[in-house]
């Protein structure tokens, strides 16, 4: 209440506004205006600096003529794993112990501390937004609230609470809750919205890391009739439902029930395409697709012995990964909605990596860098709703914005390491603290390779 309003002048600099209306993507010798009031710092003004006089008595930040776009937005990640892989102790435990280790007030104390480190990884890394997709518990909502009562500047969070399944489905007794019926699934939609979540999460398909048979990765789960509630049920409330889904099969049964975003998708046919396009029972009448390939490349490029995975959940990782592509080629070839998402948690996928996902929308889906900073910023904005409030450089906007050495339309690498993130208006003191050497000394020659 106190803080008074003050004007920042972020000057000399190229501006990817990321509207990416026009073939002129970038403003030379651009300025942002930021006006901070309450700790909240919106744009006040973005152009060139010859449109703009800049106030007296405003701080100046000249930016040496370096690059500058909207702040990433990861659209897929959960935040109680670093990428490090499971560890022996916990490969030991049972289910059951390990419910009981997440619930224990240690267990729950470190969980909530590696979720916190996580979600600042994410923001030093020019991650100004990112949506968790299925935690333990409620702890990403307890971590959100206690992020945002803390002085420090922290990212925007968008967080699902536990993702929901079916008894035995993807994620049980480890980071989703289960439902058995139509109402269940609408009582489960109501305690997540009563427990502060954004948004909903299902998972009406398999997933690979906790798969146990070739084939369980994308094996329908839930049924329709459960997710048709679920969307329902969020719908009437006005929230967004995300499911993880891997097959065709799922796909169908997902989409026709209404659910809002596809994560990790597979192969489409016509019925697929036409309701992504147009889905009358999503919530805004269309359904959109985000593909998560970071986690499939570290799973399908290491060994077995490193990502800590078991053979079948290896062989069902080359299953998806071939469905996953096929499906983003035939998205990006229909005009599907593409957000980018890298799964962060599994294996090598680390919070502060995000920006790998960029380099592998163009390795895999042969998108150009400026669509893939365009997925990663204004779809993402789109798809996830918060677009009034991020996703491009415009005034009254947040200033959430990364500044990098050198055009990343002509090389997506500048993203790697930001010479400056700015949050709300307010520049993130730089650190390396984050930075986990043991993932990074593993994964060093598959990021050459990308
Ligand atoms: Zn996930």
């Amino acid at each position: 209440m106190n803080k008074r309003n003050n004007i920042r002048a972020f000057i000399n600099c190229n501006i990817i506004d990321g509207k990416f209306e026009k073939d002129k993507d970038t403003v030379r010798k651009g300025t942002i205006l930021v006006e901070t009031a309450d700790g909240k710092g919106k744009i006040k003004f973005v152009g060139n600096k010859d449109e703009v006089s800049i106030p007296n008595n405003c701080k100046i930040v000249d930016l040496k003529d370096k690059y500058v776009l909207p702040g990433l937005i990861n659209a897929h990640a959960h935040l109680f794993g670093d990428g490090s892989p499971t560890s022996p102790e916990q490969l030991k435990r049972t289910p059951d112990e390990n419910l009981e280790y997440m619930k224990s007030s240690l267990g729950k104390h470190l969980i909530k501390e590696t979720m916190k480190k996580n979600a600042m990884a994410a923001l030093h890394a020019g991650v100004t937004t990112f949506r968790s997709v299925g935690d333990p518990f409620y702890y990403d909502i307890e971590v959100k609230n206690e992020i945002k009562n803390s002085p420090e500047v922290g990212p925007t969070m968008l967080c699902a609470g536990p993702m929901i399944c079916i008894t035995g489905g993807h994620g049980y007794k480890f980071i989703s809750q289960a439902i058995d019926s139509p109402w269940e699934g609408r009582k489960k939609v109501r305690e997540h919205i009563y427990n502060g979540t954004d948004l909903i999460k299902i998972a009406n398909t398999g997933g690979v890391t906790d798969s146990k048979k070739i084939g369980e990765a994308g094996r329908a789960q839930m049924t329709y009739d459960e997710i048709a509630a679920i969307c329902d049920e969020a719908h009437r409330a006005g929230y967004l439902v995300a499911s993880h889904c891997q097959s065709t099969k799922g796909l169908k049964e997902a989409l026709r029930a209404g659910v809002d975003t596809i994560e990790h998708g597979a192969e489409m046919d016509d019925e697929v395409i036409s309701l992504f396009k147009h889905n009358p029972r999503s919530l805004r009448g269309y359904s959109s697709l985000a593909p998560t390939f970071l986690t499939i490349y570290y799973i399908l490029g290491l060994s077995t012995k490193y990502t800590k995975l078991t053979d079948i959940q290896f062989a069902n990782g080359k299953i998806i990964e071939k469905r996953m592509s096929s499906g983003f080629k035939t998205a990006l070839k229909n005009g599907i909605r593409t957000a980018l998402g890298t799964d962060a948690a599994m294996p090598y996928v680390t919070h502060y990596g995000t920006w790998k996902e960029l380099k592998l929308h163009v390795r895999d889906g042969g998108t150009t860098n400026r669509q893939a900073i365009m997925h990663a910023t204004k779809s993402n904005s789109e798809i996830l709703g918060i677009d009034k409030e991020v996703g491009t450089l415009e005034s009254g906007k947040y200033a959430d914005f990364i500044v990098v050495d050198g055009d990343p339309i002509e090389n997506l690498n500048y993203l790697g390491s930001p010479y400056m993130v700015v949050k709300n208006g307010q520049i993130v003191k730089k650190t390396d603290d984050y930075i986990i050497p043991e993932i990074e000394n593993m994964i060093k020659k598959l990021d050459k390779e990308m």
